[in-house]
C-alpha cells in the first residue's frame, strides 16, 4: 500500500491527468485526487479540502495556471503548486515562480514530477508550522501583557531590562521604550549597583528568591511590591521579575497594626498596649527600685447615660474624658482606655508613693467641670482602684486584677478611690482552695469538653468544633475557664490539665470521625505550653494512640503567648507544625501583633477577637478592623474565622466581606458531647438557638 496523498490537479486532458497519477503510483504513492479544468470547479475543489499538493497545467482551454494560483493565494491556503505544462518556455515558468508558483515540471519529464512534489509539500510543512509558532508566540505575548503581575526581564550582568509585560511599563508610568533603556537601580529606590551585584549573587546560589520593596513611578512617587524573582540559564543569563503591586496589602497591614495598638474612638492606646507598657516598665523599673502605679477607672452610671442619649454622644464622651485625662497626666506617665467606659492611667517614675495622690486628684479635677453635649451640661463621675508595684504584686496579670478590684469596691463604697487592699480580696484564699482542689479534678475526672461549632459562612457546614474546658466541681457547680486556667499556668497545673484535654479531644475526634463525621477539633493551648519542650512528643504519642490524624487538630494560641518567649515558643510550634499539625492565632487584633512576625509563623488561620466581632454591626470602627482583618489574612493566604457571631446581622455583614468561618451563639453556644452531637443531626436551618 502507497502513502496517501491527496491530490488537487487543473488540467484539460483526463489521459494527461491519469499520466501523472500513474507517475505517483509508481513512485509508492496511493492519491486521491480531483480532477479540475475550470474556475467554478477549482473554487468548489478548494472549498471542499484539503489537499496536500495542487499539480497544474499550465494553459487549459477555459482555465490557466496563472488564475488558479491567484485563487489558491485568494483563499489563505499555503499548499505546495506545482505546474506540469508540455509547452511553455523557461521564462514563463520563471514569471509563473515569482508569482507563488513552487516549481514547475515538463510533461515530458514526469521524472522530476514525485521529488518536486516531495520537497514542496516538505517546505509548506515547515512553513506552516512556522507560521503556527509565530502565533503561538504572540498569543503569549497577549497573555503575558495581559498578566495582574508586573514581569521583567533583566540583564544579570548590567541591570538592564531586556524585555518587560505592558503591566511592568503602565504601572509605573513609563512607556515600553523608556523602560527597556533603564537599569534596575532606576526604578527601585532601594537598589544601588553595588546591592545589584550582591542580589545577582544570591540569586546565582539560590535560584530564585522572593522578597518586599519599593518601586518608584516615573513621577518619583514610589509604591510597595513583592518580587518574584528568578535566575535563568538559557541561550545566555536572564533574571526574570515579577512583581506584585502590594499597596492594598500594606494599608490593610498598617490599618490593623493601628487597629489593634490603640483605641479608635479615643486614639489612646488600648488594653494590649497598656499591658505592654507595664511590662517593660516592671522589666526596665524593677531593678531601680522605683514603685509603679496603676490607675484603672470607669465612669460611674455611663450605660445610662449612653441609652438616654444615644451611643453617638456617648461616644463624644469617651472622647472627651480621654482628652482630659490626658491633658493631666505627665507625658512620661501612659493614659490608656482599655475598653468600654474603663480608662487607666499607668504612673511610671514616681520618687513618691504621694506622687498618687496628686495624679489621682488631678484626675478627677479634670473630670470636674460638666461635659458639654450640643450644649447640655453633663456631670461624668468617676471610680479609680489602684495597685502598686511592688507591692500588690510582681507580674502585670495580677497589678491588672488587683486594680480591678480595688476599683469595684470604690464604686461600691462611692469613693471616687480606692487602694488595692489585700484583707478586701477575697478572691485571692479561695482561688488557692481552688488550686489545691484542681490537682485532684484532673485525677478524679471532673474536667469535662464543651464543643462550640464552627460554620463554613460559604456552605454553612460544620468544618470543626472549639474544645473548651470546664470544671465540673461536686460542690461549686460548672466553674468556666476564666477562673481557673490563669492561676492553672500560675502553678504549673496547666501542664497535666492540657495532656488531659487534647487526649480528651483526640479520643472524641475519633469517634466522631468513625461515625462518619469529619471534623476538625481545636484545642487551646496556654503560653506555658508553648514553652513545654515536652509537649510535642507528647502530643505524638497521644495521635498515635488515639488513631487521630494530626490535620484533624488545631491548636489556637494567641499572640501574646508566642511573644511572651518567640524564641521557645516557636520552637515547640515547628516541631508540631512538623508532625501536620495546624495552628489558628486566636483573639487576633487584641494581642501585642507583630504582623512580621504573624507570617514567620506556621499558622493556617487566624480568628478575629469576639470584641470586634460582636459589635461589628453599627460599629464602623470595629467593622473597619474585621474587614482588614480578613483582607490582611486572606493576602497572607490564611484563613479566617470570627469568633462571637450572636446574630444573623452579622452572619450576614462576614458572608459578604468573605470570612470564611463563624463560630458564635447565633449557631450554638459551647455543648456538651451529646447536644452538640445531636446539633449536628439537625437541618442548619431549623437548628435551636439555645
Ligand atoms: P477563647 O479561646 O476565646 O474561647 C471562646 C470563648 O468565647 C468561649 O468562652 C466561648 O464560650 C465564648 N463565646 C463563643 N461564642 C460566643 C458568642 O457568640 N458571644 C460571646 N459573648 N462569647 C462567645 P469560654 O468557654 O468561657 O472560654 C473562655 C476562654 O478560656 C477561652 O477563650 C480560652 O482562652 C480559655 N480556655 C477555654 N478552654 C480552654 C482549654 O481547654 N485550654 C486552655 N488553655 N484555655 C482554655
Ligand atoms: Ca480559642
Ligand atoms: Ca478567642
Amino acid at each position: 500500500m502507497g502513502k496517501p496523498l491527496r491530490v488537487l490537479i487543473v488540467e484539460d486532458s483526463e489521459d494527461d491527468a491519469a499520466l501523472l497519477v500513474r507517475e505517483l503510483r509508481w513512485n509508492n504513492y496511493d492519491p486521491t485526487f480531483k480532477r479540475v479544468e475550470t474556475a467554478q470547479g477549482m473554487s468548489a475543489a478548494l472549498a471542499r479540502g484539503p489537499w496536500d499538493v495542487i499539480i497544474c497545467d499550465y494553459n487549459l482551454p477555459h482555465f490557466s495556471a496563472p488564475v488558479a494560483l491567484m485563487m489558491v493565494q485568494q483563499s489563505g491556503l499555503d499548499l505546495p503548486f506545482v505546474i506540469v505544462s508540455g509547452s511553455i518556455g523557461e521564462d514563463v515558468a520563471v514569471a509563473a515562480m515569482k508569482s507563488g508558483a513552487h516549481d514547475y515540471v515538463m510533461k515530458g519529464n514526469l521524472k522530476r514530477l514525485v521529488p518536486a512534489v516531495e520537497r514542496e509539500i516538505r517546505e509548506a510543512t515547515v512553513r506552516r508550522e512556522r507560521k503556527r509558532a509565530e502565533e503561538a508566540l504572540k498569543l503569549f505575548r497577549t497573555l503575558i501583557d495581559r498578566s495582574n503581575d508586573a514581569i521583567e526581564v533583566v540583564d544579570p550582568e548590567t541591570g538592564r531590562f531586556l524585555d518587560c509585560n505592558e503591566k511592568a511599563w503602565q504601572d509605573i508610568g513609563y512607556s515600553r521604550e523608556e523602560l527597556l533603556s533603564l537599569r534596575v537601580s532606576d526604578i527601585d529606590p532601594t537598589i544601588d549597583p553595588p546591592s545589584f551585584s550582591k542580589v545577582i549573587e544570591d540569586l546565582r546560589k539560590s535560584g530564585f528568591l522572593i522578597s518586599e520593596g519599593y518601586h518608584r513611578r516615573k513621577d518619583g512617587s514610589t509604591f510597595p511590591v513583592e518580587v518574584n524573582i528568578k535566575y535563568v540559564r538559557l541561550d545566555r543569563d536572564y533574571v526574570v521579575a515579577v512583581v506584585r503591586d502590594i499597596t492594598e496589602r500594606r494599608q490593610a497591614e498598617e490599618v490593623v497594626q493601628r487597629m489593634s495598638h490603640y483605641d479608635t474612638l479615643t486614639g489612646l492606646p488600648n488594653r494590649a498596649t497598656l499591658y505592654n507598657h507595664l511590662l517593660n516598665a516592671i522589666r526596665t523599673d524593677a531593678g531601680k527600685g522605683k514603685p509603679l502605679a496603676l490607675l484603672l477607672m470607669d465612669l460611674d452610671r455611663f450605660k445610662e447615660i449612653n441609652d438616654t442619649l444615644g451611643h453617638d454622644r456617648g461616644d463624644e464622651i469617651l472622647r472627651q474624658v480621654g482628652r482630659r485625662v490626658q491633658e493631666v497626666v505627665f507625658d512620661r506617665d501612659i493614659a490608656a482606655r482599655p475598653g468600654g467606659d474603663e480608662f487607666s492611667v499607668l504612673l511610671l517614675n514616681m520618687s513618691h508613693s504621694k506622687d498618687i495622690d496628686v495624679a489621682v486628684d488631678k484626675i478627677l479635677k479634670a473630670l470636674d467641670p460638666p461635659f458639654l453635649i450640643e450644649n447640655l451640661p453633663i456631670r461624668i463621675e468617676a471610680s479609680i482602684g489602684i495597685a502598686l508595684y511592688p507591692d500588690h504584686g510582681q507580674a502585670a496579670e495580677i497589678l491588672f486584677r488587683r486594680a480591678d478590684i480595688a476599683m469595684h469596691i470604690s464604686k461600691r463604697v462611692g469613693s471616687s478611690y480606692v487602694m488595692y487592699d489585700p484583707a478586701q480580696d477575697k478572691h485571692s484564699p479561695q482561688r488557692l482552695a481552688l488550686m489545691g482542689e484542681l490537682h485532684d479534678a484532673i485525677e478524679h475526672e471532673e474536667l469535662v469538653l464543651f464543643y462550640q461549632p464552627k460554620v463554613s459562612l460559604k456552605t454553612r457546614q460544620t468544618i470543626g468544633v472549639e474544645a473548651l474546658v470546664r470544671w465540673k466541681h461536686p460542690s461549686r457547680g460548672m466553674i468556666p475557664p476564666d477562673q481557673f486556667i490563669l492561676p492553672a499556668e500560675q502553678t504549673g497545673l496547666i501542664h497535666p490539665m492540657t495532656r488531659w484535654i487534647t487526649a480528651e479531644g483526640m479520643r472524641q475526634c475519633k469517634v466522631w470521625h468513625e461515625a462518619g463525621t469529619a471534623l476538625t477539633v481545636s484545642v487551646n493551648l496556654s503560653a506555658r505550653n508553648l514553652l513545654d519542650p515536652k509537649l510535642p512528643g507528647q502530643v505524638a504519642e497521644q495521635l498515635k494512640s488515639a488513631g487521630v490524624a494530626p490535620d484533624w487538630m488545631t491548636f489556637e494560641i494567641t499572640e501574646s503567648a508566642v511573644m511572651a518567649d518567640p524564641a521557645h515558643a516557636l520552637d515547640v510550634l515547628m516541631r508540631l507544625h512538623e508532625m501536620g499539625i495546624r495552628f489558628s492565632i486566636d483573639d487576633f487584633g487584641t494581642g501585642y501583633s507583630s504582623l512580621a512576625y504573624l507570617k514567620k509563623l506556621p499558622v493556617d488561620s487566624i480568628k478575629i477577637d469576639k470584641s470586634f466581632v460582636i459589635n461589628m454591626v453599627g460599629n464602623q470602627n470595629d467593622e473597619v478592623i474585621v474587614r482588614s482583618t480578613i483582607d490582611l489574612a486572606h493576602n497572607l493566604g490564611l484563613k479566617v474565622v470570627a469568633e462571637g457571631v450572636e446574630n444573623q446581622d452579622i452572619w450576614d455583614r462576614l458572608a459578604s466581606l468573605g470570612c470564611d468561618e463563624a463560630q458564635g451563639y447565633h449557631m450554638a453556644r459551647p455543648l456538651p458531647t451529646d447536644e452538640l452531637t445531636r446539633w449536628l443531626g439537625e437541618p442548619p436551618m431549623e437548628r435551636t438557638v439555645t
